[in-house]
């Protein structure tokens, strides 16, 4: 099984809308935009990502991690009250139970495994609101590798908790005092890091962004939550196939591995949802699909909130992960080739959702989750229909913002 995969990587024609052609491209959107500085860093990756992932060692000690330590395979929860609600059938995959509480670890133990066999002993990362730094540092504790994360002055003072996650972890916190002291900045460090450390350091991203081969590595790694699903689907319902596929979208890591088996599988509608913020013409917005235009941000061409002179937009989501003016090139594919539907959630609509399903499910769900549940109020169901919602993390680090509502 796992040289099949390596076979179909090297032989496919490139007209699937999993694989980017050899330059990272998903039609118009992907490649690599990046300094001169970093090419060796890049390119050294971009030679290696698909051998060292396929082999057979690194695919047993992946597998067995995500098993041991993550918790995988995650359940795939049949939701009854939400299904008879909405008149169809509604299955919930939960990344929420991973460990960490969210899907982003599946990717940090992925490229954890691969810096070492590349001879890497430490690890830079960036984060906005710390939920991928966190990930970060449990893996770099977890195999005792130095752990640098690059953090917005702002960010580090609005996102205490997990800045604590990350010490008691073992990590080391650098602020990044530019600019607008947020995200962006984070990244322009990060990347600044890189190139003065070529040798010894791996750049541990944490979404379908950045430079080839990033999106497509990271895709990969995530890729577990559709091949889990496919199967469960297979001995719940006979058939491996849903109807509909809904996940929230920032980047679009969690989107990407629930949808990521079921690309090229035309039957099955696959709906990224967006945030709309104060609503997708406020001002206050992050649906990057519907006002973003071609741009190059953190190192690949993907659709980008902008002005007419190309200044990146301050975006703004009532969740810390949807909050980013750029979407991965997969998804700009997909939104761009009509092969994906994207719908966009207002933050209070979002926060309804949040409620509502834990009144519901009894699961409290991420604020960034909340948003690929009230999509179902968008949607035309029946109940024929098999719907998989992912459920891409647990809500208790969205505590205080439940709290000011109630
Ligand atoms: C970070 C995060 C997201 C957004 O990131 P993607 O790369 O788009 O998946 C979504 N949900 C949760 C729970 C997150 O922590």
């Amino acid at each position: 099984m796992i040289s099949e995969a390596t076979l179909e990587v090297k032989e496919t024609v490139y007209e699937s809308f999993q694989n980017p052609n050899a330059q990272g491209y998903y039609g118009k959107f992907g490649g690599a935009y990046i300094p001169e500085m970093l090419h060796r860093n890049v390119e050294e990756l971009k030679a290696k990502y698909l051998e060292i992932m396929y082999e057979d060692s690194f695919q047993e000690e992946f597998q067995q991690l995500l098993t041991d330590y993550v918790g995988r395979p995650t359940p795939l929860f049949y939701a009854e009250r939400l299904s008879e609600e909405f008149n169809t059938n509604i299955y919930l995959k939960r990344e929420d139970l991973c460990h960490t509480g969210a899907h982003k670890i599946n990717n940090t133990i992925g490229q954890i495994l691969l810096a070492r066999r590349l001879g890497k002993t430490r690890i830079i990362a960036e984060t906005g609101a710390g939920q991928h730094g966190v990930a970060t540092a449990t893996v770099c504790a977890l195999k005792g590798m130095e752990c640098i994360v690059y953090m917005g002055e702002k960010d580090i003072e609005r996102q205490a908790p997990n800045v604590a996650r990350m010490r008691m972890l073992g990590a080391t916190v650098i602020p990044a005092t530019s600019g607008s002291k947020t995200l962006k900045d984070a990244t322009n460090e990060a990347i600044r890091d890189w190139i003065n450390n070529p040798n010894d350091t791996h750049y541990i991203i944490g979404s379908v962004v950045g430079p080839h081969p990033y999106p497509d590595m990271v895709a990969r790694f995530q890729s577990v939550i559709s091949k889990e699903i496919r199967a469960q689907l297979l001995e719940k319902t006979g058939s491996e196939l849903p109807t509909h596929v809904i996940a929230c979208v920032g980047g679009g890591s969690n989107a990407a591995g629930a949808f990521y088996h079921f690309l090229d599988e035309l039957s099955v509608q696959l709906v990224a949802v967006e945030a709309a913020g104060h609503g997708v013409n406020s001002g206050m917005s992050a649906a990057t699909s519907q006002l973003g235009k071609p741009g190059v941000l953190h190192g690949s061409k993907s659709l980008v909130m902008q002005t007419e002179d190309g200044q990146v937009v301050e975006p703004h989501s009532i969740s810390a992960g949807l909050d980013y003016p750029g979407i991965g090139p997969m998804h700009a594919n997909l939104y761009k080739s009509g092969r994906g539907t994207f719908l966009s959630v207002t933050d209070d609509d979002a926060l309804a959702a949040a409620f509502h399903v834990s009144k519901t499910e009894g699961i409290i769900p991420a604020l960034e989750t909340a948003h690929a549940f009230s999509a179902l109020h968008q949607m035309q169901l029946t109940p024929k229909d098999t719907v998989v919602i992912c459920l891409s993390g647990r809500g208790d680090k969205d505590l205080a913002t439940y709290m000011k509502v109630m």
